[in-house]
């Protein structure tokens, strides 16, 4: 089907289709999350119901808060060591599963993220209390690897149980008066999917590590970079890109990062923001305590990592910056276009689904467009409205009872080191010129009219989808794979890259044009059903004849 074909699906037909096979009480709630999309003047779409409760049994993409707070935002920094308090399966099953990758300093710098520490809760302390443990499982860690910090990561027996992962954190720095330990409340029962975790770990971040350290790492146009994980690679990218152009990353949250960037991340100018979802609450605290102005980027498809290099370099307003990342650019589009010419004679006009986490469905848009690839499909697993519809939806967005236990951090003024990045007649003219802070404008008013949005996607969507569109390739995660491929449609991992990468930057477009080409056109989808399925009068002669 081409576009056109595609379009003239009846959508509304199609999503009652896939409603009617539903309990009424389900069809009523599911018929919020899958919306038509329809971009009107001002970039008004229409609205989406999301961040609200799993209905129990239907086959969900998402994880838990424990997954957000360890597994995504705590997770790739090498030097914060961090426990697991509970049974073994949540430490097991995140053991080293997300690819975020890190390069220590020097051989010997401490790097934690191989080790998958637990404290391995058992009858007895489900029944006695775990703290105990705990405390022992700081002293044995601290005296096998004497660490800068420790973050103890809560599950859902702990909170069930009444442990105090925050008391016994103060107890153990009060004996360790060296070593930073912090808990984090991140039950996995905590809100409705791994969003919660983003929120709990945003806020420890910020108020037991970030502003603990005054030092500025040296070079002109510091920034960071929040919500970048370096999966595959990517920050690596990134990093050698801004290198180029001169401009000096000091953080990145937190893909190949380390402690001591963490504690020094207030000394910045720009923040700049990657994953929306994860990492929106930083920012805005940061701006509000230290002043720090941010805005909305994305590394992801060559054009859009140029857009964001110009975007930062004209932030700092350095004429011979900005001339410089043009240079760079220049030169790194030489490759990319010659590759990209070349997939899109082959790739033209193909069809993506992409159903990822709380930003991946919307960046890599980007890079399918690039390719003249068009997304037909698009949802996320735990984003919340204003991932969707843009930050302008704030003011609407209703706190269920399912998140209200997510504490909301009332941040001040730093007195001392408040201090204002730009002059509020820079921020006015910059503003004029185009500039947006504080902004983003969410999933859907980038996608096409009549394209479908599906919150919460679940297994018997997904087949409908199939069903009706024959997508030629759709991107998820790894529970989604095998399912897909069986039907015959490639899947692109977008959580893990299928263990490859980088993605983002220039040399991540070129990697990506690459393994999608390779992926729509691979021989082996057309050979999922047997010949005489189709065609069962099948004749044939002998191989052997004398
Ligand atoms: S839901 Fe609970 S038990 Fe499962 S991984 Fe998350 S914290 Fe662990």
């Amino acid at each position: 089907m081409d576009h056109d074909e595609n379009m003239a699906v009846d959508t509304e037909e199609f999503k009652s289709e896939m409603l009617t096979r539903y309990p009424a009480k389900v069809a009523k709630k599911r018929k919020r999350q899958i919306v038509i999309n329809q971009v009107d003047a001002g970039e008004q779409v229409p609205e989406i119901l999301a961040n609200s409760r799993t209905i129990p049994g239907i086959l969900t993409m998402r994880g838990c808060s424990y997954a957000g707070c360890k597994g995504v935002v705590l997770g790739p920094t090498r030097d914060i060591l961090q426990i697991t308090h509970g049974p073994i399966g949540c430490g097991f099953y995140s053991w080293s599963t997300r690819r975020n990758q890190t390069r220590p300093e020097t051989p010997d710098s401490p790097n934690y993220m191989t080790y998958a520490m637990s404290t391995d809760l058992q009858e007895d302390e489900i029944i006695f209390g775990g703290e105990k443990k705990l405390k022992a499982a700081i002293d044995e860690a601290v005296a096998l690897f004497h660490p800068k910090a420790i973050g103890i990561f809560a599950t859902c027996p702990v909170g069930l149980i009444g442990d105090d992962v925050h008391a016994v954190a103060r107890e153990m720095e009060a004996k360790y008066p060296d070593i930073n330990i912090f808990g984090f409340s991140c039950e996995g029962y905590k809100g409705v999917s791994q969003s919660a975790g983003h929120h709990v770990a945003n806020n420890k971040v910020f108020t037991d590590v970030v502003g603990l350290d005054d030092t500025p790492k040296p070079g002109k146009f510091r920034f960071n970079i929040l919500g970048e994980y370096n999966i595959g690679g990517d920050a690596f990218e990134i990093e050698r890109i801004v290198a180029a152009c001169g401009i000096t990353l000091h953080s990145t949250f937190s893909g190949n990062s380390n402690y001591q960037e963490f504690i020094s991340a207030h000394t910045v100018d720009l923040n700049t923001v990657m994953c929306h979802r994860s990492i929106n609450y930083l920012a805005e605290m940061m701006e509000i305590k230290y002043g720090i102005p941010w805005f909305k980027v994305n590394f992801v498809g060559a054009d859009a990592t140029a857009k964001s290099l110009r975007k930062i370099a004209a932030f700092f307003g350095d004429k011979a910056l900005m001339e410089q990342t043009e240079k760079v650019i220049e030169a790194e589009m030489v490759a990319v276009r010659k590759v990209r010419d070349e997939v899109k004679a082959r790739c033209q006009g193909k069809k993506v689904m992409l159903f990822v986490g709380g930003s991946r469905a919307h960046h890599y848009q980007e890079l399918f467009d690039e390719m003249g690839m068009e997304t037909i499909a698009a949802g996320y697993e735990f984003a919340h409205r204003d991932d969707y519809e843009g930050r302008k939806v704030l003011p609407n967005i209703l706190v269920d009872a399912d998140s209200r236990n997510i504490e909301e951090l009332k941040v001040e003024k730093d007195p001392e080191r408040y201090k204002a990045r730009k002059s509020e007649e820079e921020m006015e003219k910059m503003k004029t010129e185009g500039f947006t802070f504080n902004d983003y404008r969410g999933m859907m008013t980038e996608m096409k009219d009549k394209a479908l949005i599906i919150d919460d996607l679940n297994h018997y969507e997904m087949e409908k989808l199939i069903e009706k569109y024959h997508p030629d390739v759709i991107c998820a995660g790894v529970k989604e794979k095998y399912v897909v491929q069986k039907q015959g449609i490639p899947l692109k991992q977008l959580h893990s890259y299928d263990y490859m990468g980088p993605y983002a930057g220039f040399v991540g477009a070129i990697n990506f044009y690459r393994e999608i080409d390779r992926l729509v056109h691979s021989k082996v989808f057309k050979l999922t059903k047997a010949p005489w399925q189709d065609s069962p009068e099948l004749t044939a002669n002998y191989g052997w004849t004398n």
